[in-house]
């Protein structure tokens, strides 16, 4: 039997962040991934630039991947056009996760693709199907419907179901990120245009199955797109992210910002705080590990992801009136780009 003290499953964008920082501490893991090759899933690849008091390249340590920094977005409602500024990333996202994959095995990481994990059996240490290894402390990075929090018998998460695509035939201005929230074109949810370096990301999604299917019908017929992707965005509040010697990570975890959608800046801050407490669990060998410490670690950002949670539930469930929502998103975007000109000039 092949031991670790511990073991990731799943190399996305939460898990591969997880496996540089451990490298780089020197802590003995292995990540298990089931694909042959990284970001087999959907995903709009904008990376909001600070998240939490975090900047994305702090914790990225690169530029490669990174197609263009945006400025303003310009969401458009029935009754005008806001404008946030706010520094979004567009990336090519396989580049960054070959390069956090990149970053990681440098440090000394042991990555294995093409590995599912199929089976988590507990003994005194945990047995992962069929790769026989045995890990004492356990990483669930393995997105929404992760094997490590069936495992651990937690409930389903809840989720929106969203579609992307690339296009090189859409007219808007190329400097700026387009959102349409408008229920002519989906309800209890909206649709992204993201300027990419020679094409755009475009997308639809909404909370609602089956208002996600009226909508999508018609998004697809406007615009001309070669392959649709769909995937789903988990929209619970961040829920308890740990177990006996397990802790979960990313959208396993629903640390995703509910109101847009936004996991991927946020699975990398928890990646990083994850690996700050696995660091201490590792002085003690992994000995009486406390994962309730990785939860309080997390306290701000969950803190933080709990309000945009209910700001996403305010908005599509208890206001629902167009009107009131344009109100109420004029004035959150006032304060939010007041916020980060003041962060851009280091007096945040
Ligand atoms: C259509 C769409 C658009 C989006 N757009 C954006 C956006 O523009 N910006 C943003 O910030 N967020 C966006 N998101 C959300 C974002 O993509 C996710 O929150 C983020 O990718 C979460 O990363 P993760 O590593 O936790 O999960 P994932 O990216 O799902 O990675 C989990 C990994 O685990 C692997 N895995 C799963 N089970 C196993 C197993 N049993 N054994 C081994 N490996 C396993 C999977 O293959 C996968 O590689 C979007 C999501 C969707 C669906």
């Amino acid at each position: 039997m092949e031991k670790h003290d511990v073991a990731i499953i799943g190399g996305g964008i939460a898990g591969l962040t997880l496996a540089k920082f451990l490298a780089e501490q020197g802590i003995d893991f292995v990540l298990l991934e089931e694909h042959n090759g990284f970001f087999k899933k959907a995903c709009g690849e904008g990376i909001t630039r600070f998240v939490g008091g975090y900047d994305f390249f702090d914790l990225y340590e690169s530029h490669a991947g990174i197609e263009k920094s945006i400025d303003e977005t310009n969401i458009y409602t029935k009754y005008g056009v806001l404008r946030l500024y706010m520094p979004v990333l567009m990336t090519d996202k396989e580049k960054i996760e070959s390069e956090l994959a990149r970053q990681a095995i440098k440090r000394g990481a042991d990555i294995r693709m093409n590995e599912k994990v199929a089976k988590i059996e507990k003994g005194e240490n945990f047995i992962l199907h069929p790769q026989n290894i045995e890990a004492k402390l356990l990483v669930g990075a393995d997105g929404l419907f992760s094997i490590t929090r069936k495992f651990l018998g937690l409930k389903k998460l809840r989720y929106a179901v969203a579609v992307e695509g690339l296009s090189n035939e859409i007219e808007l201005d190329v400097d700026k990120i387009h959102v349409e929230m408008k229920k002519n074109v989906v309800k209890y949810g909206y649709s992204w245009f993201f300027p990419k370096k020679n094409e755009w990301n475009i997308g639809i999604g909404s909370l609602k199955l089956n208002e996600f299917k009226k909508a999508f019908n018609k998004f697809k017929m406007k615009y001309n797109v070669k392959k649709w992707k769909a995937g789903y965005v988990p929209v619970s509040k961040p829920v308890k992210p740990y177990g006996k010697n397990v802790i979960l990570l990313g959208d396993a975890a629903s640390q995703t910002i509910a109101s847009v959608g936004a996991g991927n800046m946020p699975s990398m801050i928890c990646a990083r705080i994850a690996a700050d407490a696995i660091k201490k669990f590792a002085i003690h060998d992994f000995r009486d590990i406390d994962t309730k410490e990785y939860e309080k670690a997390l306290h701000n950002i969950t803190k933080m992801l709990k309000q945009e949670h209910n700001l996403a539930f305010l908005m599509y469930f208890v206001i629902r009136n167009e009107y009131i929502i344009h109100k109420l998103l004029k004035k959150f975007i006032e304060q939010a780009s007041q916020y980060y000109k003041k962060l851009e000039r280091g007096e945040n």
